[in-house]
């Protein structure tokens, strides 16, 4: 859909030239990569979001971090600028800074655009766009024409009022915290689906994340939530996998059973802690 030169990929192009990238037909990820230091390691994770496009309207899902919202606003302005259909629809995984940061700000740029999915408490930061407000649950889907974006179950999830999304068309899952995993921007992973970031050892980067972000996987048998998502992947028959904070899945086979690893490995450690500790001064 975007004119560059089919011989080029992603792998010869610099870095700020990758995105927006077409990760599946008509799904467009947008967005940039945030710099966490960890143990001593500079971690790249993306706060990514994904525009959906029909034949007559598109989604965003997602909207960004707060400080990616140029980002966004000119990835978006390049894909409408090359014909993808307007944006009528935002789908946010669930009320977090990472997720919705960009709501406000999306909402006032695009005032065709409705808010759907799990929509609590939007409506108190936002009083003012509180009619552009649709509640979805499991199973409820958004025409686009030609395809549509379906809330389905959020087995790997920060907060109690997430859903996942899920186009019908290429078979994309949207799985917001699920598949949560950083990469090293000194390797090039920036902009590169996982199965181009050769040199990235999902397990461990996996575990990490979820080590920081997603403490309740140390508590609960992470066994059943693989098995879960093995059972979601097969229902949905999902061919792509498009993560907010990690690089898309492009061969699912392969791959998940690496982020799954680490998930499980994580789970059997004991938590670590959100940020680097400083050493507290000496009492007097
Ligand atoms: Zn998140
Ligand atoms: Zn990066």
């Amino acid at each position: 859909m975007l004119d560059r030169p089919q011989s080029k990929t992603a792998l010869d192009r610099p870095i700020p030239e990758r995105m927006p990238r077409e990760i599946a037909s008509g799904v467009f990820w947008i967005g940039d990569c945030l710099a966490q230091r960890h143990k001593g390691k500079v971690y790249h994770g993306y706060n990514a979001a994904f525009l959906v496009a029909g034949d007559d309207a598109s989604i965003l899902v997602e909207t960004g971090h707060p400080k990616d919202f140029p980002v966004i606003e000119r990835h978006l302005n390049a894909l409408f600028a090359h014909g993808v259909a307007p944006l009528k629809y935002l789908f946010v995984t669930h009320q977090e800074t990472p997720h919705c940061g960009g709501l406000g700000r999306i909402l006032k740029a695009f005032p065709e655009a409705i808010l759907c999915g799990d929509v609590s408490d939007y409506h108190l930061a936002f009083p003012q766009y509180e009619h552009r407000m649709r509640w979805m649950k499991e199973g409820d889907a958004i025409d686009l024409g030609g395809r549509s974006l379906m809330a389905v179950e959020p087995v790997i999830r920060d907060l109690r009022t997430t859903w996942w999304g899920f186009d019908t068309k290429e078979r994309v899952l949207f799985p917001g915290d699920g598949f949560a995993y950083s990469h090293y921007h000194e390797d090039g992973h920036c902009g590169l689906v996982a199965e181009e970031a050769v040199s990235l050892d999902l397990p461990d980067v996996s575990s990490t994340f979820a080590d920081l972000a997603l403490f309740w996987t140390k508590f609960a048998d992470m066994n059943v939530y693989c098995d879960r998502l093995d059972h979601l992947i097969a229902r949905l028959d999902v061919k792509t996998i498009a993560p907010t904070h990690g690089l898309p899945i492009t061969d699912v086979k392969a791959t998940v059973p690496k982020v799954q690893a680490g998930l499980k490995a994580a789970a059997l450690m004991p938590e670590t802690g959100t940020n680097e500790k400083t050493a507290a001064p000496a009492a007097p």
